[in-house]
């Protein structure tokens, strides 16, 4: 196996790094408009339908929160990756993964095929 060119590792890793940056000021973002996280709450005295509404709102954004935390995860397991040169090679058959695949999913931890075969 010939590995990655360590110029376009590093160009993926600085990209990745960017990302994260990104993602933990929207998850920053988003916690802060989570009613849940407001300390006031407990203090609050509202009718319950506006309780109903705080629980779907909550409910929202957690689910979007959630989705962050998978994104940095997988974020940091690309660096890992990088880091310990494993990166860009497919977790399930050892292939590499396409170039072109990674600069759309940069995070991609299976090649194509693999990644096809588990969705069957
Ligand atoms: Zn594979």
């Amino acid at each position: 196996m010939t590995g990655y060119d360590p110029v376009l590792l590093d160009g993926v890793r600085k990209a990745l790094e960017e990302e994260k940056t990104t993602v933990v000021a929207r998850f920053a973002a988003l916690s802060a408009q989570d009613p849940f996280a407001d300390p006031d709450r407990l203090t609050d005295n509202a009718a319950s339908d506006a309780d109903a509404f705080e629980e779907s709102n909550h409910d929202r954004v957690s689910a979007q929160t959630d989705e962050l935390k998978a994104q940095v995860m997988a974020i940091d397991d690309a660096l890992v990756r990088i880091g310990n040169g494993t990166y860009g090679f497919c977790v399930n058959c050892g292939n590499m993964i396409d170039t072109d695949r990674l600069a759309i999913l940069p995070t991609a931890t299976q090649c194509l095929d693999c990644e096809h075969k588990k969705k069957k």
